[in-house]
């Protein structure tokens, strides 16, 4: 019997946007199990709670909770290290969506650092589709607060609790 190969896939999700959601559905084509780690990230000043942040991540994947691909998932929050999580959760591979040139030279930095951490651990970039690839969880919020449109960037329920948040009717 083959190995089940396990990812992890780490973000903030403040909030999950579409273009998380099909990172999400990319990477169950290539794992059997994706451990979805929603960072507390205080640094950040979240607009969301780690509970509210985990609990959308939830939401949005309740019609595939059984699985999608083949593949199981599982939202959980952390606070510790990435690479500990991961290791926790015995994670072969580590998934990041990458978006444009900005995204990299994070990115860069995070696979180095990471690497030393724990060299058995391969970190994988996926993009997504045309249509989601220039979302941003930030731009988003930012829309939200300034009145804006945000339905073509997350789901109607993402949606209803950001405009509560930001006291939109
Ligand atoms: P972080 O705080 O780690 O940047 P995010 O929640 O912003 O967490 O994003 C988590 C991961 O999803 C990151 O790898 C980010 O590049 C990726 N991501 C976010 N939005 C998109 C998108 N529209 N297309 C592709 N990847 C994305």
């Amino acid at each position: 019997m083959s190995k089940k190969r396990t990812g992890f896939y780490p973000g903030t999700f403040d909030p999950i946007t579409l273009g998380h959601v099909d990172i999400i559905q990319r990477a169950t084509k290539t794992v059997d199990h994706l451990v979805i780690g929603v960072a507390i990230n205080r640094d950040k000043g979240p607009m969301f709670t780690l509970d509210e942040r985990v609990e959308m991540v939830r939401d949005e994947l309740s019609d595939v909770a059984g699985g999608l691909n083949g593949c199981t998932i599982d939202v959980q929050p952390f606070d510790n290290l990435l690479m500990h999580c991961a290791e926790q959760h015995s994670a072969s591979v580590i998934v990041r969506g990458l978006r444009a040139v900005s995204d990299f030279e994070y990115e860069f930095q995070m696979v180095g650092m990471n690497r030393r951490l724990n060299s058995e651990i391969e970190t994988v970039f996926l993009m997504a589709n045309d249509k989601y690839q220039f979302i941003a969880s930030r731009l988003v919020k930012e829309i939200a607060r300034l009145d804006g449109d945000v339905s073509a960037f997350v789901s109607p329920s993402v949606m209803a609790r950001l405009y509560e948040r930001v006291g939109r009717a």
